[in-house]
């Protein structure tokens, strides 16, 4: 890893006027960014230590709970308020890395970190994200942890976070700060499909910092959850996941969200889809057709067909569970 200047900001406008200057990183719990540094994938010469903002609190405010962009990733999964109100959120952390990891890893560092390609890490390979306009060596080679939603001819990496999905079902909204403005984007409009800049990840305005997320406190949201399945238990992305908000009423569907990961380039959620469930019994065959709805248009190939079949395996037994509770 290149020499870099560490730089320690107290203060959020302090940060930003950083990041200003070309060639400035900004690190949270620097689990991804530093590994990608090691890596050679850039010789930023300047890092921005976000770790003394004042972003780490976890708050009822108004109608949602609001959680701040450094409130590391286990204080998240452990906290009383979120396990009360979102507690897909809590379980879809705790699915994610390791214990050691989620100590250090933030809610922007997370909402914000880089596929995990196989190509994309390996630098003596072609890579569209990695390097705009080289190559996409998965199109041709493509390996089962690739996506079957989402997918460009540029790129078909699967987007990793676990704890984005479960906030793209329980609808919470992004709150950012730039220089002179700042904003709320939903998780649904946050990240960009690959298309043909696949090393676009978000709608972040450039130079901005994730300051937070907002969650609607709703009855749905409280009886939530997250079932991911993976290759082993620990350290291990989604094979497939899927995180669901679910309130029954007189046992007929009032209000649903569905979200899946590791299937899709992107948290992937389709609000029609969602719709045909609305006021029918949750039978085998609505989620069995609102599956076949969401993958209606998926590429599939021989190495990723197996994704159905893992993403419906998990839609069944969440929702199974959710409508006994
Ligand atoms: C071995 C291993 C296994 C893992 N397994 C999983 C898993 O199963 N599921 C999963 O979801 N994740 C997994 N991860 C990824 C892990 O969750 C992320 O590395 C972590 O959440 C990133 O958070 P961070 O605070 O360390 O971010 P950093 O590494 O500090 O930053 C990541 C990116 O976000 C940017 N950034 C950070 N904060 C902000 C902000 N406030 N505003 C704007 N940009 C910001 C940084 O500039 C950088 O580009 C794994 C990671 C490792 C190393
Ligand atoms: S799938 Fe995306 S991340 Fe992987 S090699 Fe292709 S462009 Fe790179």
């Amino acid at each position: 890893m290149a020499s870099s200047e560490w730089l320690f900001p107290r203060t959020t406008k302090a940060a930003l006027a950083e990041l200003e200057i070309p060639d400035t990183t900004a690190v949270a719990g620097g689990t991804t960014v530093l590994d990608l540094l090691k890596l050679g994938f850039s010789s930023s010469s300047r890092l921005v230590d976000l770790s003394r903002l004042d972003m780490r609190e976890i708050a009822v405010v108004g109608r949602n709970l609001h959680i701040g962009a450094m409130v590391t990733n286990s204080t998240v999964a452990r906290s009383d308020l979120v396990l009360q109100s979102h507690p897909a959120l809590s379980e879809a952390i705790l699915m994610g890395a390791s214990e050691q990891i989620r100590n250090a890893a933030s809610v922007g560092g997370n909402l914000m970190q880089a596929c995990r390609c196989s190509y994309f890490r390996a630098t003596d390979w072609p890579c569209n994200r990695r390097q705009p306009g080289s190559g996409c060596p998965a199109i041709s080679n493509p390996m089962a942890g690739h996506a079957v939603l989402g997918t460009s001819p540029h790129c078909i990496a699967t987007h990793p976070s676990d704890m984005a999905v479960a906030m793209l079902a329980l609808d919470a909204m992004v709150t950012w700060k730039g220089q002179d403005n700042e904003g709320v984007i939903s998780v649904s409009d946050f990240y960009r499909l690959p298309g043909k800049e696949p090393h676009l990840l978000s709608h972040l305005p450039e130079g901005a910092l994730i300051t937070g997320v907002e969650l609607p406190r709703t009855r749905a949201a409280r009886n939530s959850g997250y079932l991911k399945l993976r290759g082993r238990t620990s350290y291990e992305f989604a094979s497939a996941s899927v995180a669901a908000a679910l309130e029954l009423a007189c046992g007929e569907v009032c209000s649903v969200a569905i979200a899946f990961g590791g299937v899709a380039t992107v948290p992937w959620r389709d609000h029609e889809a969602e719709a045909t469930l609305l006021g029918r019994p949750l039978s085998t065959e609505a989620t069995n057709e609102f599956l076949d709805r969401i993958m209606v248009n998926a590429d599939l190939r021989s190495e990723t067909i197996h994704k159905i079949g893992l993403a419906r395996g998990a839609l069944h037994h969440l929702l199974e569970r959710l409508a006994r509770s």
